[in-house]
């Protein structure tokens, strides 16, 4: 049974725009605050899951407009792909109302509903809210006040995108190839090819996306501003922001380690400012998932390593959940007690996922001397 009750999700990144078109396709009005102003700039490669993609949207990502996909072991796919793709989907759908521009300062549950605080000073009341927004989320800080940050894993990584065409000669690695993984010298390099901007797996027209983790980078994640003294994650070198010293120590690096192969992708990435970032890898094990009419999913909920391949999929089973369980509140019913079957169905689980994560940091640490 549903209502006409209006959901408010904080975030409009792929958590928040999965839940915002699962909890539409199930009746629900939805309204998303994002602050940044449309294009959120994310990740690279991910793995996706289509099927569930579908069961949860009600669009089949398999049908035109189709995501594109490289088929290997699992689904592999762009993050601006996946991002455009489900923001398509949202301007499509005239019950979710998605509001850009709109930076949460704070929420606060008063019991009966729950304060939203926006950066403008303005605030707002509303029945429940959702937060789908990050590693670094406001709503976290009003479910556990205690323990409101991420810690730093121990390592970093570097990511690029690079256009194949830009590159001398096309990446001789199949588009169905699924992912390279090396270690060598304590350093680490996940690549593979995606499709291109327009979908196309043909050799010189695709995507070479790398992922090169780096134990090295802790003085440089101090100096930035990056990582507190007690170890706590609090930003990230975003595209842009890496000096050129830091970009020709990673290139001549990169001559001495990386093979043939991959090497013109990874030069070309790290050649740019506007190409390659650098992400500090943060763990948060979290010991609830929700505090009366609040509750948080996705990197808000969960922070693991991208080494597990399972960020983004926890993210969507998160919002599976959620939106099943709202779809089925009695309207006379509280929203506490629905997100707390919600904490109840996935903190288990989540916790042992993030245990699992925690046990690849160390050994990865163990193996890169770090
Ligand atoms: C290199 C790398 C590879 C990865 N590969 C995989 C993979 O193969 N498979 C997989 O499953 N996962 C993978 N992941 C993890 C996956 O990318 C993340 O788990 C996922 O993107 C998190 O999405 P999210 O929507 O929860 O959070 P985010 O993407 O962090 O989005 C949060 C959103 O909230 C907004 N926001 C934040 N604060 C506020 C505020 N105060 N007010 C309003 N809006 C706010 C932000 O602007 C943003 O849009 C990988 C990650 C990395 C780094």
């Amino acid at each position: 049974m549903t209502s006409d009750v209006e959901i408010t999700v904080v975030g409009g990144s792929l958590a928040g725009l999965t839940l915002a078109l699962a909890c539409a396709a199930r009746g629900m009005p939805v309204r998303v605050l994002e602050q940044s102003k449309g294009h959120v700039l994310g990740g690279d490669s991910l793995t996706v899951d289509l099927s569930l993609l579908r069961a949860m949207t009600g669009h089949d990502p398999r049908l035109p407009p189709a995501l594109p996909v490289v088929p290997a072991y699992r689904d592999l796919t762009t993050w601006p792909a996946l991002y455009s793709w489900l923001q398509a989907r949202v301007n499509e759908t005239p019950t979710i109302t998605l509001e850009g521009e709109r930076r949460v300062l704070s929420v606060t549950d008063l019991g009966e509903g729950v304060e939203i605080t926006f950066e403008d000073g303005k605030k707002q009341i509303t029945p429940v809210v959702l937060g789908a927004d990050g590693y670094r989320s406001v709503v976290r800080r009003a479910i556990a006040p205690d323990h409101p940050y991420a810690r730093y894993a121990g390592y970093l990584v570097w990511r690029g995108l690079v256009e194949e065409r830009t590159l001398k000669r096309p990446v001789p690695w199949p588009s169905d190839g699924g992912l390279w993984i090396e270690i060598i010298d304590g350093y680490r390099l996940v690549a593979a090819t995606l499709p291109g901007r327009d979908g196309s797996l043909v050799p010189g027209h695709r995507q070479i996306t790398f992922a090169w983790f780096d134990v090295h980078q802790e003085q440089l994640l101090r100096r930035t501003g990056c990582l507190t003294l007690d170890g706590h994650i609090v930003g990230s070198l975003a595209r842009g922001m890496i000096d050129e010293s830091v970009r020709l120590d990673l290139a001549s690096r990169a001559r001495a380690i990386w093979p043939e192969l991959w090497l013109e992708a990874v030069l070309t990435g790290i050649s740019s400012p506007e190409t390659l970032s650098g992400a500090p890898i943060a763990e948060y094990k979290p010991e609830q998932l929700v505090r009366g009419n609040l509750a948080i999913l996705g990197d808000a909920a969960h922070v693991i390593s991208p080494m597990t391949g399972r960020g983004l999929l926890t993210g969507m089973e998160d919002a599976s959940t959620l939106a099943q369980l709202l779809a089925s509140r009695n309207p006379k019913g509280s929203f506490a007690s629905v997100l707390s079957s919600y904490e109840q169905a996935r903190l288990p689980f989540i916790q042992g996922l993030v245990n699992h994560s925690m046990r690849i940091s160390a050994e990865y640490r163990r193996r890169a001397g770090g």
